[in-house]
């Protein structure tokens, strides 16, 4: 593909795209492809000869976007949603043009520069302790996910928990290694049985054991002070060392927000131990200063974690990780072989975020953030939160307005409702009928939801964060789960 060639596929491409989201409210939510379509329509080898872009285009248009799950569509109701914005398409438009795996501050100044730029920005914008920004010892890295943030975190927490809470209790080297070679198979990372699976991933990953303390209703399933300072002794009754905990600012399942102050005071005797906060999706909320309480206890931890390809629109991959003590990741992650050595890194006047991170390389990720920014403005983006979360507080309205039909499982949230469908008779559980409604809504799909379990109740999650959202089209989606409940009800 030659340069002309180029500017006729790419402006095609574009128009495809704008046509895509012009009818995106037309097309059917969920693919109806069987598993394997895939492999039945393509050849079992790489073409040999070249092949034109419009039979490339073709192809696309008439064997991939048939398998597509529609996620910016307003009848995407499921898990969390992935926010997709025109200027961040744009920033990974540019983004792969000026492709490079920028590890190091010289592999491209700009991608260093702009990423520690804008994620001091939303760190203010969120109202996140200065403490988290780059101009002291914290600072933000942008990670592929919440999950590999959780690791690089966790990873981190290791090496400062056997370093300063078991090595530095002895003088001589031999003393020291045998001591953390003891310490390392007693360690535990802790957080709530309703913390998202990335926590217990990271403790498999980083080959540590996992504890997870149960909530309760009557807490909207936060995890306390109390259940912690009773999971810590118990665990170290046990000879486990606690070295690491994850709290939530709106779990996977319900959105429930663990009580940071009671945390943080729990925690007060243990030092070494790290505390991680997992914001993923609701963290965007924080950008509007009417949910900056949620942040209350902040100052108790350690490290911060949010996804802005979640709810902030920005694209995947966008996981907006702080550290209040930078110093921490990089003592645990910088191995530099001479063939990474330069004048730039070896001045210390630059960030190397490959010392931030588990890869090497690393993608031009800042620059879709700053296009966000910059084209929809604090205001702008506040206001795409706000509408959103009113969308979903509407949604939440019509449930409980049917109260005869749904049961809602626990506080609506962040534009999350999670509710039963309740049985008109009693030879049906809710469990049961709540999974045959969930499941006749997926296999029809006009709709895409998710089913999930909250203390043994099997629920349904309807979240609403897409850009694309519309009152009428969530209006319009709860009357065909009205009437697809009814049904089931009826029968
Ligand atoms: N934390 C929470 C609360 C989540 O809901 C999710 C995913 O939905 C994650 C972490 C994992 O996110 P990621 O896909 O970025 O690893």
């Amino acid at each position: 593909m030659d340069p002309e060639e180029y500017r006729r596929a790419a402006y095609a491409s574009i128009d495809y795209i704008v046509d895509y989201y012009k009818t995106i409210t037309e097309r059917q939510v969920v693919s109806d492809v069987k598993p394997g379509y895939l492999r039945r329509l393509l050849p079992s080898e790489m073409p040999e000869e070249p092949e034109s872009w419009d039979d490339i285009q073709k192809d696309f248009d008439s064997k991939i976007v048939p398998g597509l799950t529609h996620w910016q569509s307003p009848n995407f109701l499921a898990f969390f949603p992935a926010n997709i914005s025109f200027p961040s398409i744009l920033g990974e438009l540019y983004s792969a043009a000026f492709s490079a795996p920028a590890f190091n501050w010289i592999c491209s100044p700009a991608v260093t520069e702009l990423e520690t730029i804008v994620l001091d920005w939303l760190a203010k914008q969120m109202g996140l302790p200065s403490e988290f920004l780059s101009d002291g010892e914290g600072g933000g890295v942008i990670q592929g996910s919440a999950s590999e943030a959780v690791v690089t975190t966790m990873v981190a927490a290791r090496d400062r928990y056997l370093r300063d809470a078991i090595a530095s209790k002895y003088l001589t080297e031999e003393e020291k290694e045998a001591s953390i070679a003891a310490a390392r198979g007693k360690l535990v990372a802790f957080a709530s049985d309703q913390t998202h699976s990335s926590t217990q991933k990271a403790a498999l990953i980083a080959g540590v054991k996992f504890i997870a303390i149960k909530t309760y209703p009557e807490d909207d399933y936060a995890l306390t002070g109390d259940s912690l300072t009773k999971a810590l002794k118990e665990a170290e009754d046990n000879g486990l060392l606690p070295f690491f905990l994850t709290a939530s600012l709106g779990t996977t399942a319900i959105c429930a927000v663990d009580k940071f102050v009671e945390i943080g005071k729990a925690m007060k005797d243990y030092p070494h131990t790290w505390k991680h906060i997992d914001a993923a999706y609701s963290g965007a909320a924080l950008i509007c200063p009417e949910f900056q309480h949620y942040l209350a206890g902040v100052e108790f931890f350690d490290s911060f974690d949010m996804n802005m390809h979640k709810w902030l629109l920005v694209n995947f991959d966008a996981s907006c990780l702080y550290v209040r003590k930078r110093r921490y990741l990089t003592d645990a992650l910088s191995i530099t072989p001479s063939y990474l050595r330069n004048e730039a890194s070896d001045s210390g006047l630059v960030i190397d975020y490959r010392d931030w991170q588990i890869p090497l390389g690393r993608r031009f990720r800042s620059l879709k953030i700053w296009f966000v920014m910059r084209t929809y403005g604090a205001k702008g983006m506040q206001e795409h939160i706000r509408k959103t979360l009113g969308i979903g507080v509407h949604f939440t309205k019509l449930i409980q307005s049917f109260s005869h039909v749904f049961s809602v499982v626990a506080p609506p949230r962040f534009g999350l409702t999670v509710f039963q469908v309740v049985p008109s008779n009693s030879e049906e559980t809710a469990n049961d009928l709540t999974r045959k409604v969930a499941d006749r809504i997926n296999n029809e799909k006009v709709l895409f939801l998710t089913a999930s379990t909250v203390d043994g109740k099997t629920c349904i999650r309807v979240v609403t964060g897409s850009p694309w959202a519309t009152v009428k089209a969530v209006t319009e989606a709860f009357e065909y789960i009205l009437r697809l409940s009814e049904e089931e009800r009826q029968k």
